[in-house]
């Protein structure tokens, strides 16, 4: 079934920092996906509250608020066939270690907690995401 998707992509601090932004943006790009908006910033610990309020009984909750809250984002709003399923497999799997050699986190990363990107779940998601961000 054809399909438009709606989602939020971000490049987190350590891709920003490694200066990943424009290859990153291409390989979106290249898959076929359009940009609706896009912008930088620094993300509040609020903000980031209520984004990973599914992990805020976690040990290590203050430890991805930290990272996250370590250096400016940018965030990415795109469109596309299947969007969400197709860009979570272009991110790979949420550890790095085990994501797909071809895929952004398997290219770019080697860890659980630096994962360089971060790419809504659900259409659901997708679209509260793009009211929490822009
Ligand atoms: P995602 O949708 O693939 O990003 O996965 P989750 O929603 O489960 O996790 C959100 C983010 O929390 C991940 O992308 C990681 O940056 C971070 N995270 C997940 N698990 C761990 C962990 O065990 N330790 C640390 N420090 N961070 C984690």
């Amino acid at each position: 079934m054809r399909n438009k998707e709606k989602f939020i992509v971000i490049l987190k601090p350590d891709g920003f920092r490694r200066k990943l932004i424009g290859k990153i943006i291409n390989r979106f790009e290249e898959k076929g996906f359009d940009i609706l908006d896009i912008k930088t910033e620094t993300l509040s610990v609020k903000i980031l509250e209520e984004h990973y309020v599914h992990l805020k009984e976690k040990v290590f909750f203050q430890d991805i608020v930290d990272y996250m809250t370590s250096g400016p984002v940018v965030i990415i709003a795109m469109e596309g066939l299947n969007g969400i399923e197709a860009a979570r497999m272009l991110a790979g799997s949420t550890n790095s270690a085990q994501a797909d050699p071809g895929s952004i986190r398997g290219t770019w990363a080697l860890t659980i907690d630096e994962n360089v990107i971060h790419v809504s779940d659900s259409v659901e998601n997708g679209e509260h995401e793009y009211i929490r961000f822009f």
